[in-house]
């Protein structure tokens, strides 16, 4: 395995896949996972590249099959990362990202502890809120829930190594830029991927 597990949870509405999609724009070498749900398609959101939207019964299939490296219930939705795509991706790529609840993250810390685990803050309670609103793409329900949800899943943050706020989305996501280079650039993970460090032996350079 070459390449490096990245997991970004936070509540809904804190801007998680904004980010992430900027982020991953002005990087290379980065995939992105791409989730299965069974939550109904939002206006805009294009099938296979927000998620695979798929109907209970093939979600459960696909569970039964061992297809999902994870999956939880979030706000009253299945939601599920594919396991081929995963370990694919950590073959032939730098970086692999994944954005899931919190249920996730832990599921994957699990199986995957040195993965590299980001947390997105929103600037306030009363933010989140409006962020949710503005959005335009869930009802009142829905927003209520996801509202709620946020207090549990904050309650969780001592698991992730990387706590950022989103007060503002371009510096935002220079810092998760910044976290998922950074960790690319460590000693123990450089050495492995970008260079070939024989060059440098002794007897081998002169
Ligand atoms: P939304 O419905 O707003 O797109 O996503 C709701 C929540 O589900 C978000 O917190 C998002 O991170 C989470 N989520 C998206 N994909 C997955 C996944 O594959 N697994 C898990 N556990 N959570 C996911």
């Amino acid at each position: 395995m070459t390449g490096l597990l990245y997991v970004v949870s936070g509540p809904s509405g804190a801007g998680k896949s904004t980010l992430i999609k900027n982020a991953l724009n002005s990087l290379n070498g980065f995939s992105f996972s791409v989730s299965y749900t069974t939550r109904a398609k939002r206006e805009g959101e294009i099938d296979g590249k927000d998620y695979f939207f798929v109907s209970l019964e093939t979600f459960m299939k696909m569970r039964e099959n061992n297809e999902f490296l994870e999956w939880a219930k979030v706000h009253g939705n299945y939601y599920a990362t594919s396991k081929s795509f995963v370990e694919r991706s950590l073959q032939e790529c730098k970086g692999v990202v994944l954005d899931v609840d919190v249920q996730g993250a832990l599921n994957i810390k699990s199986r995957y502890p040195k993965a590299t685990y980001i947390f997105i803050l929103p600037p306030s309670p009363k933010d989140l809120e409006e962020r949710l609103k503005k959005r335009g793409t869930e009802t009142e329900d829905s927003i209520e829930t996801r509202l709620k949800d946020a207090e549990s899943e904050i309650s969780q943050i001592d698991i992730f190594d990387y706590i950022l706020v989103n007060y503002e989305i371009l510096e935002a996501t220079k810092q998760l830029m910044s976290v998922l280079v950074t960790q690319q650039l460590k000693k123990e993970n450089f050495k492995e991927r970008d260079f070939n460090f024989s060059f440098f032996k002794k007897g081998v350079m002169f």
